[in-house]
Parts: structure tokens; C-alpha cells; sequence
């Protein structure tokens, strides 16, 4: 059948008993581009087996037996993915016992994270020829639902939305702006669009349209902002009998999200704080890495709603979710800042226990002037 493939694992098994009780972490590392090869830039990253990554800045193989335990550094994650590992793979080992878990009626979310030119989107949706998490996801949905039942029990509906300058907009039918509402669900963006999803066929098409609609540099048309995360939000629901033979409704939620460039996040040039451009992205990167922060040492208030990002995310990341971050990395010496920058995080994100703390909630002020944004980079930098 359609999705068999996708469902068969080729890579190391990640056993649902581990989900939901921490973010599992996997880091992708993409092939050397023709750009950086040209630019005679090595590779400074290096796979050692199926967990372990050792990054240095001296790369090649006699420098690594030589200097490994003088320079660089080994991460451990749930699975490290060289160059060569094919979208199939990075889906099974990443995403398929979440979607497996969606059917149950549970939530999980997947999010890229990584600097710009990392392969996040590649990751996420992909190419036609090479299609991504997103696709690959609802492809194996489909087969898993064919499976259960032919008569229509389950519903698919997709929704895809951008964050971009903490503005929310509808990826699917561009227009205005959309306003959060909290309501006892949690966090939704009203009005915006519920597709109905029947087959695979139709999303790739509507997922590549979305992504079109993505806002783009005003210098450079034709790219994706760097500075927007976009969010497909799949729900599946679907009637079951319960023990007094009721007939209840049951919804699971699956978010993929293609993150923001992280290199900008943590920057520490003034330029950053100069545009409020600028000063917004960090807002929704710089929170969710105070968000992890404080869900990794357990403090009781998460900073939530100080941004858009951390508040779709909100039940992503410290709710009863199953959590799964894909850590996309350049293997070239040039990126190799960014690179620390982001397996520097990816580690962090390990300790993260996915428990409810929403209960934990409080007000909290939301920082609304460059002076805030300055204060909380600061913070940032020292943990860092
Ligand atoms: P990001 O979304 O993180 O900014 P992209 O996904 O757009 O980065 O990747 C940058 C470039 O590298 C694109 O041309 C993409 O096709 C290519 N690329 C990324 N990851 C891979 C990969 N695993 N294999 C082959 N090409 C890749
Ligand atoms: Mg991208």
C-alpha cells in the first residue's frame, strides 16, 4: 500500500514508552552544499554512531584521533542523522509513533530547529520528489486510518499557520491577521482555517501552496523569511464506544513546525535590538528558549505567553503532549557557531519532562519594549 514505507523503520527504534515523558531530541546534519564547498569549507561535524555527534573545528579524520579529547565536543541524542539518511528514515524514527499515538486520541508535536540553511524546511515538508515530515506524516495517517476503518469514522482536518513578527497568519487563505483566543481547549487562533483532508494526494500540493504564502524578505523575494515559523496543525477525530457503551468524541492533534532561523536568536550585535523586526523574532525564539529553561529546571511559572510562538506552543511543550525536536545542523566549519548554538540547545531540551504544568500558570508580564527584550537577551546569554 500507499504508506507501507513509511512505516517501515530503518533506523533506530525510539519505543512510544519514551514519548511523552521527555522531549525526545534527534539531530539531522545535511550534505555539504555546493556554496560551501566552493568556499572551501570542511566539514566539522561528525557522526561517531547512531546517538553520538562529535563537533570540532578541526575536522578531518587525523585531527579528530588526534585532538578529540583536546578540542570538541560529543552530544548525545535520541538519534543523530548523517548526510545520508533518507527522508523515510528521519520520518520513522522521528514522527511515526507520534502519529501512531494521534489515533489514539493523545497530542504530540514535532518542531525544527536549527539556523537558516540548516535543512529545517527540507526536513519538514521537502520536495515533490522528496517529500518531508509533513507529508510523509499524513501520508502514514491515511494508511493507518484506511486500516482501522472504511467508513469515514475518523475526520482529518489540517490546519497551517505562519508567526511571523508576532503576527498570526493563515497559511491557507492569506488575509488578515489572525487573534489568539484561550478557551478551555487552550490557545486557538480564530477563524482560521479547518481543511478537510480525504487523501494524500491533495496536501502536498496545499502544503507547497502554503508554504508559498509564507512571508519572504522584501530584498529577496523569491526565499522565505528566515524569520518565520510556520505551524501545521493536523487534528484527527473519531468516535469510540467507552465502558458504559457511550459513544464519545475523541480528537488528537499533531503539530509540525518549521522554526524560525535560531541564528538569530541569540545573536549579540545591536542590530538585532535595532529593528523591531529584529526584536520580535528574538521575542519568539528568545521565549522559547526561556521556556525551555524553566520546564529543564522545573520552575513552576513557564514564561509563556510572552510570545505567540510559546503560546500555540504552550500544550507542545509542557502539556500531556508527546514532544519530538529535530536539531538541523550544516556539517561545514563555516556554520560552526551556529551549529555549537543549536546542539548546545538540542542537549538542553533533552531534560525537558513533559508533565501538566499548565495548573502552574500565572500572570505574567509580557516584555513590550526594546529595554525588555535587551533585559531578557541578557539573561539568555548568561545561562548560555
Ligand atoms: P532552512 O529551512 O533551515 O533554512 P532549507 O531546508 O531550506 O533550510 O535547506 C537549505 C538548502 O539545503 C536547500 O536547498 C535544501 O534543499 C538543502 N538541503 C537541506 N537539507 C538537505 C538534505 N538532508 N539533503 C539534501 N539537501 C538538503
Ligand atoms: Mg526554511
Amino acid at each position: 500500500g500507499e504508506g507501507a514505507a513509511a512505516t517501515e523503520s530503518e533506523g533506530v527504534t525510539v519505543k512510544l514508552a519514551n514519548i511523552g515523558s521527555r522531549i525526545l531530541v534527534f539531530v539531522r546534519v545535511r550534505p555539504l552544499s555546493k556554496k560551501e564547498k566552493e568556499a572551501g569549507s570542511r566539514s566539522c561535524v561528525r557522526i561517531v554512531n547512531q546517538k553520538e555527534v562529535y563537533l570540532t573545528e578541526f575536522a578531518n579524520e587525523n585531527d579528530y584521533l588526534r585532538l578529540k579529547r583536546l578540542r570538541g565536543r560529543h552530544f548525545t541524542f535520541d538519534a543523530s542523522f548523517p548526510d545520508s539518511s533518507s527522508q523515510h528514515e528521519v520520518y520513522s524514527t522521528s514522527t511515526s509513533e507520534l502519529v501512531e499515538a494521534v489515533l489514539q486520541g493523545r497530542n504530540g508535536s514535532v518542531f525544527c530547529y536549527g539556523a537558516t540553511g540548516a535543512g529545517k524546511t527540507f526536513t519538514m515538508l521537502g520536495t515533490a520528489e522528496n517529500p518531508g515530515v509533513m507529508v510523509l506524516a499524513i501520508k502514514d495517517l491515511f494508511y493507518k486510518v484506511r486500516q482501522r476503518s472504511c467508513d469515514g469514522n475518523h475526520v482529518v482536518h489540517l490546519s497551517y499557520l505562519e508567526v511571523y513578527n508576532e503576527t498570526v497568519r493563515d497559511l491557507l487563505s492569506p488575509g488578515r491577521p489572525l487573534v489568539l483566543r484561550e478557551d478551555k481547549q487552550g490557545i486557538m487562533a480564530a477563524g482560521l482555517t479547518q481543511y478537510r483532508a480525504y487523501s494524500t494526494d491533495e496536501v502536498m500540493v496545499l502544503l507547497q501552496q502554503g508554504n508559498r504564502n509564507r512571508t519572504t524578505e522584501p530584498t529577496r523575494a523569491n526565499e522565505t523569511s528566515s524569520r518565520s515559523h510556520a505551524i501545521l496543525q493536523v487534528m484527527v477525530e473519531y468516535r469510540v464506544k467507552d465502558e458504559s457503551n457511550n459513544v464519545v468524541n475523541r480528537v488528537g492533534k499533531l503539530s509540525l513546525i518549521d522554526l524560525a532561523g535560531s541564528e538569530r536568536a541569540l545573536a549579540t550585535d545591536q542590530r538585532t535590538l535595532r529593528s523591531l523586526e529584529g526584536a520580535n523574532i528574538n521575542r519568539s525564539l528568545l521565549a522559547l528558549s526561556s521556556c525551555i529553561n524553566a520546564l529543564v529546571e522545573g520552575k513552576k511559572h513557564v514564561p509563556y505567553r510572552n510570545s505567540k510562538l510559546t503560546q500555540l506552543l504552550k500544550d507542545s511543550l509542557g502539556g500531556a503532549c508527546n514532544t519530538v525536536m529535530i536539531a538541523n545542523i550544516s556539517p561545514s566549519n563555516l556554520s560552526f557557531g551556529e551549529t555549537q548554538n543549536t546542539l548546545h540547545w538540542a542537549d538542553r531540551a533533552k531534560e525537558i519532562r513533559t508533565k501538566a504544568y499548565e495548573a502552574n500558570e500565572e500572570t505574567t508580564q509580557i516584555p513590550n519594549s526594546e529595554t525588555d527584550q535587551a533585559k531578557l537577551l541578557l539573561e539568555l546569554q548568561k545561562d548560555n
